[in-house]
């Protein structure tokens, strides 16, 4: 299967009233895809591309992240390279730790884990990566192709719910879309993604007047703000389809941002979390890896 051709797999059930976007299903798809193309070039006498991991300090959170990205990368036969650095790592070595991955030949993309040690500036890190070797989709070069239309290495989470609306049939062009979130690692890069799917797009934030009313205009709506089951099923217009981008940890697990067992009773389609858009997003990261290696981005 070629990568352009990942979307026929059974992924959508039946749960409640809407249809199940099951990321999980998709993104299994995805890999597998990677997984063929890498094999293929490999037998073809190239080598496996690699992804270098960057991690500093000793937050057990982004160790677990790093470690599953690693984890992902073996299993589709991409190579790995991680590199460690202390928590007290100065800026100068940092950014020549980045360097020397960008000049690496072997390197295809670099993933700086965020956040880092509060001396360091993970924006400027995360600048520092070649723009043909940022995975991530994160640097400033990267956001301003995706903003003009041009070719480029584009961020992880919302190219993967790009690609979860594309297998469940969601057609963006001319409907009314409505990114909850304006974050740069997230809200900015999907709206533009919409809008060069021919979307009408809105982003909604913090400061936004009556969010509920906005929400129930959408005809796809995509929530990303770090609030456990902000959107409540009245803030739904009958039939949309509800992406559910946030990830919770509470007492009650793992919960979205959308009220799930309240969304599912109005919604047309809804991805659920887990096993909704987090699969998704370190597909899309094996995938850019096999992309940086396969084109000249710059
Ligand atoms: P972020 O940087 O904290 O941004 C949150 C956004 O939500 C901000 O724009 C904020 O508005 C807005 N917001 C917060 N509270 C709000 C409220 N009560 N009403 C309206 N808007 C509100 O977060 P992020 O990095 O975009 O991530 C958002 C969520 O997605 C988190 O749960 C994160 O864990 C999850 N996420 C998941 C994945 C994945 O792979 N599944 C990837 C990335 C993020 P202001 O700008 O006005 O403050």
């Amino acid at each position: 299967m070629g990568l352009s051709n990942v979307y026929g797999v059974p992924g959508l059930g039946k749960r409640g009233r809407a249809r199940v976007i099951d990321g999980k299903a998709i993104a299994k798809a995805e890999r597998e895809a990677v997984a063929l193309a890498v094999a293929r070039l490999v037998a073809a006498g190239g080598h496996a591309p690699a992804l270098a991991t960057v991690l500093i300090g000793d937050d057990p959170a982004s160790a677990v992240y790093v470690g599953s990205k690693i984890k992902a990368c073996e299993e589709v036969g991409l190579s790995s390279v991680h590199r460690h650095l202390p928590a007290d790592a100065s800026r100068e070595q940092a950014l020549a730790l980045i360097d020397e991955l960008n000049s690496d030949p072997r390197v295809s993309g670099i993933l700086c884990q965020l956040p880092v040690p509060a001396h360091l500036d993970g924006t400027e890190l995360t600048n520092r990566i070649d723009p043909g070797k940022d995975v991530d989709g994160l640097t400033v070069a990267s956001a301003g192709r995706l903003a003009l239309g041009l070719p480029g290495l584009r961020p992880c989470t919302p190219a993967g719910v790009m690609a979860m609306l594309e297998h469940a049939e969601v057609r963006p062009a001319g409907r009314d879309t409505m990114v909850l979130g304006r974050s740069n690692l997230f809200g900015k890069p999907m709206a533009q993604m919409l809008i060069a799917a021919d979307a009408t797009a809105t982003v909604c934030h913090s400061r936004t007047a009556d969010l509920a009313a906005r929400c129930r205009e959408a005809d796809v709506l995509i929530a990303a703000v770090g609030r456990p089951r902000m959107v409540k099923g009245s803030w739904i217009k009958p039939g949309a389809t509800v992406i559910d981008v946030g990830i919770n940890r509470g007492p009650a697990g793992l919960v979205g941002d959308v009220d799930f067992e309240e969304a599912v009773a109005v919604a047309g389609a809804i991805s659920p979390v887990p096993g909704g858009v987090g699969p998704m997003t370190i597909a899309r990261l094996l995938r850019n890896t096999l992309q940086a290696a396969q084109s000249n981005v710059d």
